[in-house]
């Protein structure tokens, strides 16, 4: 097979890759995205708890602090370069003794000392005026205005469509193996049998930073998976709160908040348990019933029966609680970006222009592009229409008049929409539009989302799958019972 050559390859298209094959998108060059999976932004970026951090978690002496305060910044601008969910409703940080109080005012002077816009520390009053909600035992707190949420997925597909609009080439499936030096270039090679050639290489393989760095003869270093847990609350739920309610942090993790998503539900989580196995993602009754009490605490009214998921992410942690992104000191031309945990998500867009830089100071020659234009095409999503509004956009296309996901009214044209953005799994159907994650789960839909997905790509019924390969969703054959595909759905 003819090695495809390129100028940088960037493995892994999680929301770091993503932003760094963005911000490449700006300049001459050749870039490639390689991913193992089917689609991007199915590794650490598609579960956690999307929020945009407010600066005061983390000292200042880390490289996260710096790059989390300017990805921050960042955010305004690229939602309306790049069309994805996003709420600056703010942060609280809620105190419910005095003992707790003495961390708040650490995290005030941490906050300022780090650059943080705006952040106040509260009495118990202004706790109350922020968020009624709040149990009657607060005792005052921290509110970050600049914080705020995003859907996280819906970040990552819009950058990588952007990027990809710019010329950078993705090629999913592509599971880097081995690699080898050739004196100018790697030569890198696929489970596949595929190869790319790339003068530069970035390794932003999360969870498996630490391997690929040993393919490419790169630093040492071990990704400690730390599990964190959340329960998904129906949009309907009484105590959704008007801004992000943070507990006083613990040593390993920020504790367990109650999170306002950018798409109107409630997440409760997460915890954090250091696990060995990089693929389990099960949750337990345990720890899920410990999230509920610790919401409790600071939002009494959270209800079991509000619960319509439960599900798990993966930190990508290093033994050095920073991110480590620097040029190798091991490898010839390979920038490492790994350890990137929370706040990742945050700093993300400023770990763009970080790699940017360590490229162009380890010799890659990169020059502005006259020609590129940061801006993705929007599209129409009818939950956002009043019935008035609709009117033409029903007229333009009347699929946007035919619900599919009734729980989060996602129409057929906004699936035909990601099917034909390159989105054929279920899971990355799901991402894209939202259909399956209300409250039914998927329970009605997924069967009308499979149909679509067949009349659009023409696939058999049992080549369409949940998340690519190996989770293949109708099995049997259709000929020996016709009525298969709807008992299995
Ligand atoms: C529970 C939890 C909560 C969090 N909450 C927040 C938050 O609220 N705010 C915040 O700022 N951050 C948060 N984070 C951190 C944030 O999610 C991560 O920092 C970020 O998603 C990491 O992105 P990444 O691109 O580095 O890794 P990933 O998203 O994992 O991307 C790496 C990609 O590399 C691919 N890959 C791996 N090996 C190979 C290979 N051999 N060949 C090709 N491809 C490969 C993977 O499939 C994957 O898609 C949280 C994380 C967790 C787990």
């Amino acid at each position: 097979m003819e090695p495809l050559t390129t100028d940088i390859a960037i493995i892994g298209a999680g929301v770091s890759g993503a932003c760094i094959a963005r911000q490449l998108s700006a300049y001459e060059t050749d870039v490639t995205l390689l991913e193992k999976e089917v689609d991007v932004s199915f590794g650490v970026s598609k579960a956690n708890s999307g929020i945009i951090h407010g600066g005061f978690h983390h000292s200042p002496r880390y490289l996260k602090t710096r790059l989390e305060i300017q990805g921050n910044l960042m955010f305004d601008r690229l939602q309306r370069e790049l069309d994805f969910p996003f709420s600056r409703c703010g942060i609280l940080v809620v105190a419910m003794n005095e003992e707790e109080m003495k961390y708040i005012s650490h995290l005030y002077t941490q906050g300022v000392e780090n650059g943080a816009i705006g952040i106040e520390m509260c009495s118990r009053e202004r706790m109350f005026e922020l968020e009624p909600k709040l149990d009657s035992d607060c005792v005052g707190g921290l509110h970050a205005p600049g914080g705020g949420v995003i859907e996280p997925y819906r970040f990552v597909f819009s950058l990588v469509e952007s990027a990809r609009k710019n010329g950078v080439k993705l090629m999913t499936g592509f599971n880097v193996t081995s690699a080898e030096w050739t004196g100018d270039k790697h030569r890198i090679h696929a489970v596949d049998g595929r190869v790319v050639e790339a003068r530069w290489v970035v390794n932003a393989a999360g969870l498996q930073a630490d391997t690929v760095s040993r393919i490419f003869g790169g630093e040492d270093f071990t990704v400690h998976p730390r599990k964190g847990e959340y329960y998904l609350l129906d949009r309907k739920t009484k105590v959704c709160p008007q801004r992000v309610l943070f507990p006083v942090p613990t040593r390993v993790s920020k504790g367990m908040l109650v999170i306002p998503t950018a798409e109107g539900t409630v997440l409760i989580g997460p915890t954090a348990v250091d696990i060995e196995d990089k693929e389990d993602l099960s949750t337990n009754e345990d720890q899920l019933s410990q999230i509920l009490d610790q919401a409790r605490k600071m939002v009494p009214g959270v209800s079991r029966t509000d619960i319509i998921a439960a599900f798990s992410g993966l930190r990508p942690a290093l033994e050095d609680p920073d991110f480590y992104i620097d040029i190798s000191g091991k490898a010839p031309n390979l920038i490492q970006v790994a350890g990137i945990q929370s706040p990742g998500l945050t700093a993300s867009p400023a770990i763009g222009e970080y790699v940017k830089d360590l490229l162009k100071k380890a010799g890659c020659r990169l020059t502005e592009k006259a020609d590129y234009d940061p801006y993705v095409t929007k599209m129409p999503r009818i939950r956002d229409y009043t019935p008035f509004e609709a009117e033409e956009l029903l007229a333009s296309n009347p699929a946007y008049g035919n619900l599919v996901c009734r729980c989060e009214k996602i129409s057929e044209a906004e699936i035909v929409e990601a099917i034909r953005r390159g989105h054929t799994t279920l899971d990355g159907i799901k991402y894209f539009t939202r259909a399956q994650m209300g409250r039914c789960q998927g329970g009605f839909c997924s069967y009308k989302i499979i149909k679509l997905i067949m009349r659009e790509t023409g696939l058999r019924y049992d080549r369409i799958t949940k998340r690519g390969p190996g989770s293949e969703i109708l099995t049997g054959s259709l000929e020996e019972n016709p009525r298969e595909v709807a008992h299995h759905a």
